[in-house]
């Protein structure tokens, strides 16, 4: 239950920059009309937490500045001490992409973190898993149904023989043939299913089920040379159920399941193995965001996304409409112009893509959000960008591309949480951070997912859902630099076998595939 308000509280305020006229309030529960805040005006009006004051009278027309950013005009005058909501507030336009300074923004030298390390498990290809999980790729849904009852097989008669292994992730997906398959975009489904099949978590194992008829045959998706195979194996592992040799349902089932043998005895001789951190390979995200998401939550994963770039890893942050407004920034910290030209290859794509279908950047804020404080997309992109840190844009991933470099990368995503997570996992993420405010019981099958409150309250409610409380950086209880290295020390646990809340209960989201291309 929140606490009601309370006049003789202390009013907790956070304004996130010097040239700020509006801060936010922090305290659980809101702040009622008549509070005096500390340094300035008297509340007008009831404020709820998250949300923001104004600090100084604020001229119809003139900026409401947060982050030191234009998040909007004034649509009427908003004297001092009155809530500043989303009514009030008139966005400005998306920033051009043409004619920003490219890679200028000489990023501080992070010194090298060494010495820390996880327990995971090493893979042929060089990469590494924080779990040892089977997947069954599926090059169609019609086989979706056949393939979870096989599943619900494995891990009910043979799982229980190999305990090395952590369980059986049926890779389930809506793509089917009334997909357009040759027309442009279609193959980041193609390319995001293929490089799903290969994430760390895998081991390096594929089975592969088929129905025979379909558009994406398992040679289009894993074509000669695309997937390294296991030892003695010279083509993939299909079982496709149209095949002649399976007389009725049970057959394919016992298929499936004798082909899982075969990849579980592998996978159960596996063994964790000390590995330094510069292994992790960590996508970052939030959902269910308020206005603490980017003064609590996402403050501290981008101070944790430092210590990993500085310890040799790889960090992911996607989410383009939530990063668009923030483009200027993010060309600037570039490592070179051919990141920021990639970067700005991505967003400009992702404009286009919206404006096919008749909206734009500003579609991407919820209810949810605009309850919790966030008054638009452009203080959302402020607050969301927080998240990747300090350090330099190293690389540029497509959509369901792979991950090939290291350091701070910008995985070019849907905001949407699934697939967010489906294209992080499908870029080689072996750990997932999730920031949120309003609440999501959010996970993932194939990734441990590390969920984050912005808010005390919320943090104590979803006691056990959420997996870090930093709503204490709000309340003065720690810092961002303090839960960023709580965030780090938390990571390298899970990455080496502790089970996040999600696990434990086994909550996990569907994975939702991106696709572009029409369907027929
Ligand atoms: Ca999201």
């Amino acid at each position: 239950m929140d606490a009601p308000p309370d006049a003789s509280r202390n009013p907790v305020m956070v304004r996130m920059h010097a040239d700020d006229n509006v801060a936010v309030v922090a305290n659980d529960g809101g702040l009622p009309a008549g509070t005096a805040l500390p340094g300035g005006p008297v509340l007008l009006e009831a404020v709820p937490q998250a949300h923001k004051v104004a600090l100084v009278d604020i001229a119809a027309g003139a900026p409401v500045l947060r982050y030191g950013v234009a998040i909007g005009r004034a649509r009427a005058a908003v004297a001092a001490g009155r809530w500043v909501h989303e009514r009030l507030l008139e966005p400005p336009p998306a920033p051009v992409l043409d004619g920003l300074p490219l890679a200028t923004a000489r990023a501080p030298a992070l010194p090298a973190l060494e010495g820390h390390t996880f327990e995971g498990y090493r893979n042929a290809d060089g990469s590494v898993g924080t779990r040892n999980l089977l997947a069954i790729t599926q090059t169609v849904q019609c086989v979706a149904g056949v393939v979870e009852v096989a599943a619900a097989r494995i891990r009910s008669e043979v799982l229980p023989r190999f305990p090395n292994v952590d369980g059986v992730v049926a890779l389930e997906h809506a793509y089917g043939c009334g997909v357009a398959i040759d027309a442009p975009g279609a193959e980041i489904p193609i390319r995001t299913l293929r490089n799903l099949a290969r994430n760390p978590n895998f081991g390096g194992e594929l089975l592969v089920v088929s129905l025979g008829c379909e558009k994406l045959q398992p040679a289009r998706l894993l074509p000669p040379g695309s997937i390294a195979l296991a030892a003695g194996e010279d083509a993939p592992d299909v079982v496709c159920l149209q095949d002649p040799a399976h007389v009725g349902f049970g057959s394919m089932v016992d298929r499936i399941v004798e082909r899982a043998r075969v990849h579980l005895e592998r996978l159960d001789a596996r063994r964790r193995e000390t590995v330094p951190a510069s292994e992790l390979v960590v996508g970052v995200q939030c959902g269910g965001s308020d206005a603490l998401s980017g003064v609590t939550a996402n403050p501290a994963v981008g101070a944790c996304a430092d210590l990993l770039v500085r310890a040799g890893a790889t960090v992911m942050f996607s989410e383009t409409t939530e990063v668009r407004d923030g483009i200027a920034q993010l060309a600037a910290r570039a490592a070179s112009p051919e990141v920021a030209q990639a970067m700005l290859r991505e967003m400009a794509w992702y404009d286009d893509y919206l404006r096919r279908g008749g909206v734009d950047r500003s579609a991407n804020t919820t209810p949810g959000n605009k309850a919790g404080g966030l008054s638009n997309i452009v203080e959302k992109a402020m607050g969301s960008i927080v998240k990747s840190g300090s350090a330099p844009i190293s690389g540029v991933v497509p959509p369901g591309d792979r991950a090939t470099v290291r350091g701070l990368l910008y995985a070019a995503t849907p905001a949407s949480d699934f697939v967010c997570g489906t294209l992080q996992l499908a870029a080689g993420m072996n750990l997932h951070v999730f920031t949120t405010g309003r609440g999501t019981p959010y996970g993932l099958a194939a990734c441990p997912v590390i969920k984050v409150a912005t808010r005390t309250e919320l943090a104590r409610r979803w006691h056990d859902l959420m997996d870090l409380d930093a709503g204490r950086i709000a309340s003065g209880e720690a810092t961002v630099e303090e839960t960023g290295w709580a965030l780090f020390r938390l990571l390298l646990e899970v990455a080496s076998g502790r089970r996040t809340w999600a696990e434990r209960w086994g909550l996990h989201n569907q994975l939702v595939l991106f696709n572009p291309a029409p369907v027929t």
